[in-house]
């Protein structure tokens, strides 16, 4: 969203017919290959859309790295790009004011969920952590907006950046440290539906917390009792929400700073007593649930909510393979009327292939299952309709039958 374009003359890409169908279809990209042409365009540039026979399409965002070359921005001429930034960022934050209740940490902007196409800002009750994705927003003057509106309009102790290596090479961004970018603070405590969490904006993975789980944990807690196993626990999210239902609790992970973590977590919580210790086991989760189906072992309530194994179409099959043997060994644990919360964050795993392969798990496990309920990404995590990237996150909860 540069804002040269009213001293500058717009620069214009060119659409192919097939691109113009995905535009029709009310999506918001269009593939490199399906520009003809894009002649003269710097990196980052506020476009013209227009068909080959000019027509205009829209605006957009250009990148001159990324396979999405456009990113719409609307589908009308924008005169004045920075007051629609300013106008976005203060949509968003008014949205989360709107769904996002019983919590200090949410997100905040959620890139195309949020018509910011390329931009994430997650709020830790003082401290913000944004996350630039792609040229036109890692722009200085789009950058300056950024940061002033969000501190005008949150006024946080700290914002830090967080910077994703892989997506910078892709997007040939300037090569930049995850730092602290305004304010001082970069540490501090949150809390989500009545549980504490610590947030140390430098470090751990993604941008914190898993956010877009927060209103399943408390979903899960509702139905999790007995004997439980949160497996890829990372730092407790599951687990943590869970435990003062339950009777035991063992968080499974394979990052021994992400137990770290929870443990320290768990001790923010002592208030909420349990009469227990959660137990935080460092191992691979293949290999504990098939050492622990063999010795026999059963618990009443199960969470699976592994990586995204799918991170492209070509690692689907595998991603499948992941999912069943996960299930099937989950569910061969599972006591009678025990539950099953299964996740899957793979965008290129539709809900429908997830029903799928849980079901065949269920098939091979020899078990009945209800399903209870199907869930997605938390309402701070917008989903646009007929853009499906944007609705990526499955959490079922199903009860094993008697
Ligand atoms: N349930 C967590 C988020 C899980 S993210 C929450 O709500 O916060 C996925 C986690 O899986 C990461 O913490 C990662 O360390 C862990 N992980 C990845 N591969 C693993 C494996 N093979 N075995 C165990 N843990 C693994």
């Amino acid at each position: 969203m540069p804002t040269t374009s009213s001293s500058n003359p717009a620069f214009q890409v060119v659409v192919s017919p097939k691109g113009v169908g995905r535009l029709r279809s009310g999506h918001v990209w269009i593939y490199r290959s399906d520009l003809t042409s894009a002649d003269g365009v710097p990196p980052g540039a506020l476009v013209q859309v227009v068909d080959e026979r000019k027509r205009l399409l829209g605006t957009a965002l250009y990148s001159s790295a990324s396979q999405i070359a456009v990113r719409m921005l609307s589908a009308h001429w924008v005169a004045d790009p920075s007051a629609l930034l300013r106008q976005r960022l203060k949509d968003a934050i008014a949205y989360r004011k709107f769904v996002v209740t019983d919590t200090d940490a949410y997100r905040v902007v959620f890139s195309e969920g949020d018509f910011l196409p390329g931009l994430i800002v997650d709020r830790y009750n003082d401290v913000l952590s944004i996350q630039v994705l792609t040229q036109a927003m890692n722009a200085d003057a789009v950058r300056e907006i950024v940061m002033s509106t969000l501190a005008e309009q949150l006024s946080p102790a700290g914002i830090v950046e967080r910077v994703d290596p892989r997506i910078a090479e892709l997007e040939q961004l300037a090569a930049r440290e995850s730092r602290l970018v305004s304010g001082e603070k970069s540490e501090t405590l949150f809390t989500m539906n009545g549980v504490r969490f610590r947030f140390h904006g430098l470090e751990g993975q993604k941008t914190g917390a898993f956010l877009d789980q927060r209103e399943n944990y408390a979903a899960t807690a509702r139905y999790a009792h007995g004997e439980a196993l949160d497996v890829f626990c990372y730092q407790g999210g599951f687990a943590l929400h869970m435990a003062p239902r339950c009777s035991q609790m063992t968080g499974v992970d394979s990052s021994r700073p992400a137990l770290v973590l929870a443990e320290a977590n768990a001790e923010l919580n002592a208030h909420r007593k349990l009469g227990y210790d959660i137990e935080w086991i460092e191992a691979n989760a293949f290999d504990l649930l098939k050492d622990y189906s063999a010795a026999g072992r059963h618990y009443d309530t199960i969470v699976l909510d592994p990586p995204a194994f799918a991170k492209s179409k070509r690692t689907l099959d595998t991603a499948m393979r992941g999912y069943k043997e996960l299930n099937l060994r989950a569910l061969k644990m599972l006591r009678p009327s025990g539950i099953l919360i299964s996740c899957s964050c793979s965008y290129h795993v539709s809900e429908a292939e997830f029903l799928q392969v849980v079901g065949s798990a269920a098939i091979d496990a020899r078990r009945s299952l209800r399903v209870i309920e199907k869930r997605g990404q938390a309402r701070d995590h917008p989903a646009v309709l007929n853009v499906p990237e944007t609705a990526y996150l499955k959490c079922l909860i199903c009860q094993v039958s008697h």
